[in-house]
């Protein structure tokens, strides 16, 4: 890679792009989004998100953001509208690892690189017949839970992948993950890489309310009778978690990165996700994670991070902490160790 430079941060005009724009904004840098003209519209409703707005149209505006200088920071939207095949060849420099997005793109690769980082995950299924024990069938694809189903017997596991089939969600049989079903609660730990100050900050917590799953418990019981609940996210809630579970949690994102850079060989900085579930004896699992910003860090959008705030003395959001690593890489000359 050519010596890289930063005249801006470029984002994808959904997800997360509210904190990211509003980071570059309180850091003194530019901020781009590129998107389709809808979205656009909606983050130019907000009169103090200071932005350039750019219509999307595949590998040649991020070539063209690239060669201005631009470097892209990714969210869900990049890995699921963009695509790999375009993210990893498009000429931007990506801040954090372009190999890890294309690891989150694929269901196995990203259960792989959780058990190279010894974090529990739960049990997987090569064939319905083997099922032993409640399970989750996931389609690839991030597409927010939707589409998945919960299946107690081989027969409700293939009839509901057939149903997949015909649908149109899933291409092949051999494409569904079926997953034990954890019994727990949920927690995503939000963390961020720094290379500049040599750690990785735990930046804090979410859970997501889904539909159908969340709408049961305020169901009436005959009407919650007989539905299979999808899992479509429709917000997210910060939530605190039992202080002793903070060692585990932090353990877990300090062997995450170690394996990403392991596996991946590129550099890797800022922030991810590890989306858990809790049991009843304080078990953590990890049953997926993200390898850039998730939208549940919009909960500190305006109050900024609670854990940012025990490493600078200030609470900010994960938003500005982009900002901040990019701008502190560029003025001491180090962005070479923050992007790929
Ligand atoms: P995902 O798209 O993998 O983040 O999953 C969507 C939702 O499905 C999660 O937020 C959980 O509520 C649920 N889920 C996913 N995997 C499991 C699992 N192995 N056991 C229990 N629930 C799960």
């Amino acid at each position: 890679m050519t010596k890289p430079r930063l005249s801006g941060i470029a984002a994808f005009s959904s997800h997360s792009a509210v904190q990211v724009v509003r980071g570059a904004n309180e850091e003194r840098l530019r901020a781009l989004l590129f998107g389709d003209a809808r979205s656009l519209r909606v983050y130019s409703r907000f009169p103090a998100l200071k932005f350039e707005p750019r219509l999307y149209s595949g590998r040649e505006t991020l070539n063209e953001l690239g060669d201005l200088g631009f470097v892209l920071v990714p969210n869900g939207s990049v890995v699921e509208y963009v695509g790999t095949d375009v993210l990893k060849s498009a000429r931007i420099p990506v801040f954090g690892s372009r190999r890890l997005l294309g690891i989150e793109a694929s269901q196995r690769s990203k259960m792989q690189l959780l058990r190279d980082a010894s974090i529990p995950v739960p049990k997987e299924y090569e064939r319905p017949e083997e099922i032993d024990r409640p399970v989750i069938v996931k389609f690839p694809g991030a597409k927010g839970g939707r589409g998945y189903f919960v299946a107690r017997s081989p027969e409700e596991v293939r009839s509901g992948i057939e149903r997949g089939l015909r649908s149109g969600s899933v291409k092949t049989t051999g494409q569904a993950i079926i997953q034990e079903y954890l019994m727990g609660t949920t927690l995503y730990a939000h963390f961020f890489h720094s290379p500049i100050y040599r750690r990785t900050e735990l930046t804090g917590f979410d859970v997501r309310y889904e539909s159908d799953v969340d709408g049961l418990r305020r169901a009436p019981v005959n009407v919650a009778e007989g539905v299979s609940p999808t899992f479509t996210v429709v917000g997210n809630f910060p939530v605190f978690p039992r202080e002793r579970l903070l060692e585990t949690f932090i353990e877990f994102g300090e062997r995450f990165v170690e394996a990403v850079k392991r596996v991946t060989g590129d550099v890797f900085a800022g922030p991810f996700s590890l989306e858990c579930i809790v049991d009843r004896d304080l078990n953590v699992w990890a049953f997926e994670f993200s390898g850039r910003i998730v939208a549940g860090t919009n909960v500190y959008l305006f109050h900024g991070s609670p854990y940012l705030a025990l490493y600078f003395d200030v609470p900010i959001t994960v938003g500005r902490r982009i900002a901040m690593e990019l701008r502190i890489g560029a003025e001491t000359d180090s962005l070479q160790e923050l992007l790929t």
